[in-house]
């Protein structure tokens, strides 16, 4: 698969089309679980100040570019990655998937009642769907909840406990679940669910999602700083070559 390193995470490089193609083929002669990160560059800089989160994202089959600040990095490492795949917008697709091919799907995070909020709304969007479960994010994280996760047999398990969290979550357990797609999808629940509101159309067509985050959620203005700092560390891997 083609991949471009950013700050030694190796990112897909890969489009929508291709991806859900991916999928489908996965589904007619499944070799093992999909684990997919939607990385952002606050996970990107997560990861070097720790080798431990750094190999769960490396362990990874899909890390895709969740937004506009990793496709700026790999323009500035000269090796353009082609589009981006927000987490949010990655979790409706699969959810169109899943609806369309008669899949499960599994929500499991978020503050109790948000998961089944989702669910019921992603239900009335795409009739039919078919919903393995629903869990909060945090009554329990560990064995007994992942075991009994898997119990359902889902194909799809949205896992929405923010990062380094869910990664974490879904490498650990990862083998509970043979042929499932798992995928860390951040706050989407909350706004899936109807708490948060996504940027309107203009934001993200923009390419300014950061920026109506930060003021629509000014508490997140801290994690953010992870941003600059991020390209930072790109600029200067740049000229290190
Ligand atoms: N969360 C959770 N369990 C925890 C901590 C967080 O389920 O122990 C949930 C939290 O309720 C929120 C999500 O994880 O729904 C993280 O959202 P955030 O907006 O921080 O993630 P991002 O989209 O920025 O990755």
């Amino acid at each position: 698969m083609d991949e471009i390193k950013i700050l030694d995470i190796p990112i897909t490089n890969i489009n929508k089309l291709e991806l859900l193609k991916g999928i489908d083929e996965h589904f007619q002669s499944p070799e093992g679980n999909l684990f997919f990160v939607t990385a952002n560059p606050e996970i990107i800089m997560l990861t070097k100040s720790s080798t431990s989160y750094k190999e769960v994202i490396k362990s990874a089959d899909y890390v895709l570019a969740d937004g506009i600040g990793v496709l700026i990095a790999s323009k500035i490492l000269g090796v353009p990655l082609r589009e981006k795949l927000p987490g949010y917008e990655l979790m409706h697709d699969f959810l169109a998937y899943a609806n369309w091919h008669g899949k499960t799907v599994y929500f499991f995070g978020a503050k109790p009642g948000v998961a089944e909020q989702a669910a019921k709304n992603a239900k009335a969007e795409y009739r039919g769907l078919k919903v393995a479960g629903f869990m909060d994010g945090y009554t329990n994280k560990g064995p007994l909840v992942a075991n009994e996760i898997a119990e359902t047999k889902p194909d799809f398990v949205f896992v929405a406990m923010g990062a380094p969290l869910q990664e974490r979550w879904i490498a650990k357990y990862k083998d509970l679940f043979p042929t499932s797609v798992l995928v860390g999808v951040g706050g989407s629940f909350d706004v899936l669910s109807g708490n948060v509101k996504r940027a309107p159309k203009f934001w993200t067509s923009n390419n300014l999602e950061w920026l109506y985050r930060l003021v629509t959620q000014p508490t997140r203005a801290k994690r953010m700083m992870q941003i600059p700092l991020f390209l930072v560390n790109v600029v200067r891997e740049r000229f290190s070559k």
